[in-house]
């Protein structure tokens, strides 16, 4: 699942790569995915339209039409398995639908498992409900929140501190894999109550994801601008990750065997050693 740096990077890769663009025609396959509008509206409203930009809304992607007056939004949840690519020679399995600009470019958007969800809203006529009810309950994005505000937010939360850093109500843009990253660089074990972690660690937490998620997106977009390959997740991650999917590997500071925890099919990886836990309880 993208999270933060993947979807920084990909919306200034396609921001400046789309932008001005007009949309010639939507193609349309697996129908289910497209929330709102109904399928012909969902054409009938892009076509035509210009992209003026692509922005990111937690861990959603967020296109913006112009027609005439009309500003449109359409919000891309990618779900576990979904994948933004330029046309390829033979169409992924369970593409879900193609946007074709004028200049020739074929933007397509697949999803193996089908978990993502596609909304377009006429914001121009938006009130409050005007955008997905996720959305609605997302907490402020941890790139533009202060240490004060993290601090204070953060007391409202007594679980471990994985947990807490996954609520997007919390924070938005963090979830399972860079949770991991940030920990793992900030020296705190993942199953550590909030509760017993000290001002100083608070502090440590904070700076160290503006670091992680700061020099991922950074690493990200400079790949994708370089390489034009929107579907690289795979290789963005295995350059990126120091601990998240390296369970049994050797810890890139200690040297000692790096642990696999999973539960409800979501993996954590941590070092004992590197991470010492608070709560022997856990171990
Ligand atoms: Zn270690």
């Amino acid at each position: 699942m993208p999270e933060l740096p993947e979807l920084e990077g990909i919306s200034n890769y396609l921001s400046k790569k789309l932008s001005g663009e007009i949309i010639t025609e939507v193609e349309t396959f697996i129908h289910t995915v497209i929330r709102i509008p109904g399928i012909e509206q969902f054409k009938s409203m892009l076509e035509g339209t210009k992209l003026e930009n692509v922005k990111r809304k937690g861990k959603l992607l967020i296109f913006y039409f112009q027609s005439g007056e009309k500003t449109l939004a359409l919000f891309l949840d990618h779900g576990l398995t979904g994948c933004l690519s330029w046309e390829k020679k033979k169409l992924p399995a369970k593409t879900v639908m193609k946007m074709h600009f004028k200049s020739g470019k074929i933007l397509l958007y697949h999803d193996r498992r089908l978990h993502g969800a596609i909304w377009l809203y006429d914001t121009t006529t938006q009130n409050e409900y005007s955008t997905p009810s996720k959305v609605r309950n997302y907490g402020p994005d941890i790139l533009e929140i202060s240490l004060n505000e993290f601090q204070s937010r953060i007391k409202r939360y007594r679980g471990e501190i994985k947990g807490v850093l996954n609520k997007q109500e919390f924070v938005t843009g963090i979830g399972n894999a860079y949770a991991d990253e940030i920990l793992f660089n900030a020296a705190i074990h993942p199953f550590t109550k909030r509760t017993s972690l000290d001002t100083s660690e608070i502090e440590q937490l904070f700076t160290s994801c503006q670091s992680i998620l700061q020099f991922s997106t950074a690493k990200i977009t400079d790949w994708l601008f370089s390489t034009d390959q929107l579907d690289n997740q795979r290789f963005w991650r295995g350059e990126l990750f120091r601990i998240h999917l390296r369970g049994e590997q050797s810890c890139l500071k200690c040297g000692k065997a790096i642990s696999s925890i999973k539960a409800n099919r979501r993996i954590t990886n941590f070092c004992c050693t590197c991470q010492s836990p608070r709560n022997k309880n856990f171990i």
